[in-house]
């Protein structure tokens, strides 16, 4: 039977397309998507080569040399393809640090490749594992089968490889991967005893193809806009990592002002700068032959994960990354200033837990300075311990009831009293001491938990607001947070007003806080929600006004009976021209019938400050900081009797 070539012609179209697609697609950012190109490279040239060499067969004439060289090529090729499937498998698995620790490890990768290329070279003299016969014919020699122990010896490795991290990689991937394996072996077996049906290199194809669909998944971790590694892919690569224990340097970026460049320019145009900037990022590593995986990880955010000696060039990267922001960008006819942020993390020294490397990320700009921030001094141990351990901590205290509500006093100027107050929840563990509703409420909104929690608040407030103690302190009402997560629950309204009749407290006796975000969120179950319990007569305030980018119109429209000034507004030194936006603010708030409260308030200057700009109410630890009940009613009733 003659050798047909069909199918290495079948495996050449495969092997081209998945090449093609890939660099089309600009898959070529990060160590997995190289380390595939290279493995499909490999393929493509066994598969050259094997076609030459069965084409050179094929002809009358001896050529005895070319059929040598051929064959030898496709031979050793063949050896090296199974060497670089054992590298991506390797790197799927994100364990190439460990195998590379020890020259035990080294040799156990490193030596049958090795042979089999001594062994191939020392062929061309010895023909011990095959020789062109005197008529031009293709002879295995005694020594064939050594290769198919190299190969299957690879196989083995990464058979290994891939059950021994099965956890990490779930089932999905470590069965797609069994699955390709197991095709390109049973091929490699009958080619082993019906030479002639050319079949390995095209089930190696179809192999290929399937882990490019079923592992490398483009859309899953190609971001298509910037070419970068997705979200999905950084988050999957630092789980890798600390379940790894493998040190890595992080390097952060983040433009702070991305969601008012959005709104400011627009969808398309900010794809253009989210790309720009990435290029930025791959030119300042290339200029400086840095090597390392770079991310887009959404709004703004970009990752750059430096391993080993690369690790050595972050803080110089990070400068000149930080450096190039100082100046305007140039977009078409616009300067941009674009506010970017840029922290070093070193994992696991600063930081040893996903989930707080990810709280870290996004608590970015709180830290901004203009300087590139290392996580090591920004970092609060116990905050990111407590991060690594905040669902089980919430669950906890969900289950023991540990939450308690504190009330903080909210003084009327022209009542001369303290006419209501704002219920803040707070927590108190024994190991880990009080945690900031700042660091647990967002977690609590991601995970789901916030709807218990809100309603434990709830319950406590209305209790309280029920109580004869409450009676005596002559309150209007008590502000109570909503976030944007609860506004979103369909129940809320029902849930609230049960609660409330429960404790026979009058709709008027609460008053809602939901931030901007949340009335941003212009979705018909939040829109619902405030229409029914603005319908049961329960009123509205706009909490934190002033953080976001206010949208006059939409605010103008919702039900709100108050407006808070954030704190920043009381920062009046740093910045004269505030008080200029201030006394405008606030007579705005006035002609659309609000009332003003403004938060933050630490100093006697600022009390009077507010007072002059006609402000109806005060917060803030000048008068008095949150208290636990016991003490607010004692707090209260002394200002009432003095
Ligand atoms: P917020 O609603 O804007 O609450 C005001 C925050 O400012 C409180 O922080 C309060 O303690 C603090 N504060 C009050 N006066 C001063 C002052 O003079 N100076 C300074 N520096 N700070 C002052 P807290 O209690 O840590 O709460 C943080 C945020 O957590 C709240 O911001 C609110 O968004 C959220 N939160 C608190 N309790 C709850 C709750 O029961 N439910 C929900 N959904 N969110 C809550
Ligand atoms: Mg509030
Ligand atoms: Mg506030």
């Amino acid at each position: 039977m003659e050798k047909s070539l069909f199918f290495d012609y079948a495996a050449m179209v495969i092997e081209i397309v998945l090449l093609g697609s890939m660099l089309l697609k600009r898959m070529t950012n990060g160590k997995l998507n190289r380390a595939f190109i290279l493995m499909v490279s490999a393929a493509l040239l066994t598969d050259t080569m094997d076609i030459l060499a069965v084409s050179y067969d094929r002809s009358p004439g001896l050529f005895i040399t070319e059929k040598m060289i051929f064959h030898t090529l496709y031979l050793l090729m063949r050896a090296f393809t199974s060497f670089f499937c054992l590298s991506y498998f390797i790197m799927i698995t994100d364990t190439w640090f460990k195998a590379l620790k020890n020259t035990f490890n080294k040799l156990k990768i490193f030596l049958p490749i090795t042979i089999a290329a001594i062994a191939m070279t020392v062929n061309l003299f010895t023909h011990h594992t095959f020789y062109i016969s005197a008529t031009g014919e293709y002879v295995r020699g005694p020594m064939f089968f050594m290769l198919y122990i190299v190969n299957g010896y690879y196989a083995a490795y990464a058979f290994l490889k891939i059950f021994n991290n099965r956890k990490m990689l779930g089932s999905l991937k470590v069965l797609s991967i069994y699955f390709g394996s197991f095709m390109m072996m049973c091929a490699a077996a009958i080619q082993f005893f019906i030479p002639n049906i050319l079949i390995d290199m095209f089930a190696n194809a179809t192999g290929l193809l399937f882990l490019f669909i079923m592992i490398q998944r483009p859309e899953e971790i190609t971001d298509s806009e910037t070419g970068l590694l997705k979200m999905s892919a950084y988050d999957h690569d630092i789980v890798m990592s600390f379940n790894n224990k493998k040190p890595e340097t992080i390097i952060m970026i983040q433009i702070t002002n991305f969601t008012v460049l959005r709104d400011m320019l627009g969808y398309r145009n900010t794809v253009c700068i989210k790309k720009i900037v990435a290029d930025n990022i791959l030119q300042t590593l290339k200029k400086n032959k840095v090597h390392g995986d770079v991310y887009y990880t959404d709004s703004g955010n970009y990752r750059i994960k430096l391993e080993g000696k690369q690790a050595s060039h972050a803080d110089l990267v990070a400068e000149i990354i930080n450096d190039q922001y100082k100046h305007p960008l140039k977009y078409n006819e616009l300067h941009l200033n674009l506010i970017v942020c840029v922290c070093i993390a070193k994992i696991p020294d600063d930081i040893d837990n996903h989930k707080a490397l990810i709280a870290l990320g996004s608590d970015l700009k709180n830290n901004y300075t203009g300087n590139v921030l290392y996580a090591s001094a920004i970092n609060n141990r116990n905050k990111y311990n407590v991060m690594r351990d905040i669902d089980g901590i919430l669950e906890n205290a969900i289950a023991n009831d540990q939450f308690e509500v504190y009330y903080q006093p909210i003084y009327s100027i022209k009542e001369k009293r303290f006419n209501s107050a704002e219920a803040l929840i707070r927590l108190h563990t024994e190991k880990y001491g009080f945690i900031s509703p700042e660091l647990f409420i967002p977690v609590a909104e991601k995970s789901g938990s916030i709807h218990k929690i809100g309603q434990i608040v709830m319950e406590q407030v209305c209790e309280f607001i029920g109580s004869t103690e409450y009676a005596q302190l002559d309150l209007d009402y008590i502000e109570i947070n909503l976030s944007p997560a609860q506004c979103m629950e369909n129940d809320l309204a029902k849930n609230m007003i049960d609660i409330m009749d429960k404790n026979h407290v009058q709709p008027e006796q609460v008053n809602l806080e939901i931030t901007e975000s949340a009335s941003g969120e212009l979705q018909n179950s939040v829109m619902d929600n405030i229409t029914a319990l603005h319908n049961a007569g329960i009123n509205f305030s706009l909490d934190d006004f002033g953080t976001g980018y206010s949208n006059m119109t939409r605010i103008a429209a919702l039900p709100f009976r108050i407006i808070k000034l954030d704190k920043t507004f009381t920062k009046i030194d740093d910045n004269p021209n505030l008080i200029i936006v201030l006394e405008n603010v606030i007579k705005m708030i006035k002609a659309l019938n609000m009332k003003v409260v403004v938060e933050g308030i630490e100093t006697k200057e600022l009390v009077d400050i507010f007072s002059d700009m006609d402000c109806e109410y005060i917060q803030g630890y000048y008068y008095s900081k949150p208290l636990p009940k016991k003490e607010f009613i004692k707090f209260i009733l002394s200002q009432k009797a003095g």
